[in-house]
């Protein structure tokens, strides 16, 4: 995937208004949009106009600009919506779970006292967010990985 295929992503076409869509927020670099298949209450993506596929394809200048809003956009939801916690999230690759191949950030909602929406099919009652129970398996970092990635990265940062 490439950054000339982001730019034909259908979040493209939001940016170029080529199609609708619930925007709460536009600056020159970006835009929020309410995700139509939310997760859970005013579940929102923040989108770079820039087109990239992936992060590690984005310019400085753009991820800059995200990280300027995000704070601000996060703040808003959980005002709006009374949620105490919340998942920020952001797949790169379709191994990781990413379905539309244009950067962008998912600020979700976690309601954990919300009952589950009927699974595999959109339902109106959004649900409790990301339940990450069960999803999270650790290893063990040991000292010796870690001194050999900590050498390799420092090589390319
Ligand atoms: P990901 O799986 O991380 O690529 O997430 C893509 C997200 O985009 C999903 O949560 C979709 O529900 C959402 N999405 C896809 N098309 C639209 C659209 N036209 N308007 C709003 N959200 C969309």
């Amino acid at each position: 995937m490439t950054s000339r295929d982001a730019a034909d992503s259908v979040f493209s076409r939001i940016i170029r208004g080529e199609i609708p869509c619930h925007k709460v927020y536009e600056d020159p670099h970006c835009i929020a949009i309410l995700d139509i298949n939310p997760l859970s209450d005013c579940h929102t993506l923040l989108i770079p106009k820039e087109p990239a596929a992936t992060i590690d394809e984005l310019s400085d200048d753009a991820a800059a600009a995200l990280g300027r809003i995000l704070p601000r956009l996060c703040r808003a939801i959980k005002k709006v919506t009374g949620c105490s916690a919340y998942n920020v999230l952001q797949n790169n690759g379709s191994e990781a779970g990413q379905s539309v191949f244009h950067v962008h950030f998912h600020i979700i909602p976690r309601f954990p006292e919300r009952g589950w929406p009927i699974k595999g099919k959109p339902h109106p009652d959004n649900g409790p967010g990301l339940d990450l129970s069960g999803a999270w398996h650790p290893g063990m970092l040991t000292p010796d990985s870690a001194a050999d990635l900590n050498r390799q990265l420092a090589r390319l940062l």
